[in-house]
């Protein structure tokens, strides 16, 4: 059992909430003369701090109580809430694992907070003899863990993710943005088995609104509320509330979606695989493909000439591009191009 008394910053455990207009009279009917507010307008009004009625949605949607549901301006605010609650500035430190998703370590380092960064193995899973002896670190205060990973798309192992949730003293945070795209059971329905478990969920990927900035965390009832108590007020715009309800009810779009993407993925990376300048394609459970090719930076640079843009992770993975599915219609531009390139 985790005890989050020890876990969390002193300063987060004392201070008090700030406490807005909405907090302090929840009704919806009356004249508001409390919160100097402009009384014109359509988008006058702060929105509801609590993202109540969004929050029902994912509950419903999810299975998970809204108690047991945080809902952050994209997941990148969550990442950042994480650090804030349970690193001390300075003194601790968080485990990334490399290669991984960027924010972990930008996000540490503006909090001040060290990084130790652990690589994958070969097929880009836990290297547990080399994370075990790390575990026992008394500033270290939080695991990030990214499954399906990004940028390698692979899914980390079931067993070695319980394995950490349960010899880790402090804080996982398991990011499962990209989980739509796979068929494994999400780590949110054992939320109740792990008092150190937090999982993070998007809606920018397989729901489709990445402009709207909606990021998801479920945990445990007392790590929620210490979210809730550090949080910026009115995070979610109600603009983006409002697309995000919008979104949920017209879930058998998504899921059309999710499916063609997936069948998407399976197209490109056959079309990929034939082609003289593709070394290898690591298979995906994302909606992207990790691709090594001859030379990265020259097949970038000439993609871009043709206004063709994936991402370049050659510094990270030698030579990978990291190629997102798009559409049948892009995805054929790309092999295309990709076709007249040779190096
Ligand atoms: N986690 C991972 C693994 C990501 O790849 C990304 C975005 N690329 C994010 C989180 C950030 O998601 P959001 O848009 O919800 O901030």
């Amino acid at each position: 059992m985790t005890d989050l008394n020890k876990l969390v910053r002193e300063n987060v455990k004392a201070l008090t909430p700030y406490s807005s207009a909405r907090d302090e009279f929840i009704g919806k009917e009356g004249v508001f003369l409390d919160a100097n507010e402009n009384p014109y307008g359509k988008l006058n009004r702060y929105p509801d701090p609590h993202q109540s009625e969004l929050k029902s949605a994912v509950s419903k949607l999810k299975g998970i109580a809204e108690e047991n549901i945080f809902i952050g301006n994209g997941s990148d605010e969550i990442i950042d809430l994480c650090y804030r609650i349970f690193c001390n500035p300075g003194t601790d430190k968080a485990l990334i694992f490399s290669p991984s998703y960027g924010m972990y370590e930008v996000s540490a380092a503006i909090n001040d907070v060290k990084t130790i960064k652990v690589p994958l193995n070969m097929n880009f899973q836990i290297d547990m003899e080399a994370l075990v002896p790390l575990l026992s670190d008394e500033y270290l205060k939080l695991i990030f863990i990214c499954t399906p990973n990004n940028p390698t798309g692979n899914c980390i192992n079931n067993t070695d993710i319980e394995s950490v949730l349960s010899h880790f003293k402090g804080i996982v945070i398991l990011d499962e943005a990209y989980s739509d795209f796979n068929d494994q059971p999400s780590f949110i329905n054992i939320i109740g088995s792990y008092s150190n478990l937090i999982v993070i969920q998007t809606f920018s990927k397989a729901l489709g609104l990445a402009a709207a900035r909606i990021g998801m965390a479920f945990a445990n009832e007392e790590i929620i509320s210490f979210l809730n108590k550090i949080k910026p007020p009115y995070n979610v715009s109600l603009l983006n509330q409002r697309a995000a309800l919008k979104r949920l009810t017209s879930i058998s779009e998504t899921e059309y979606q999710v499916k063609r993407i997936k069948k998407e993925r399976e197209r490109l990376s056959f079309d990929l695989q034939q082609l003289g300048i593709v070394k290898k394609i690591y298979p995906s459970d994302a909606n992207f493909l990790l691709v090594k090719v001859t030379d990265a930076t020259y097949i970038y640079n000439e993609l871009v000439e043709n206004r063709l843009i994936v991402r370049n992770r050659t510094a990270i993975v030698e030579n990978c591009l990291r190629i997102t599915v798009g559409t049948r219609y892009e995805n054929s531009r790309l092999v295309k191009a990709l076709k007249k390139i040779t190096i």
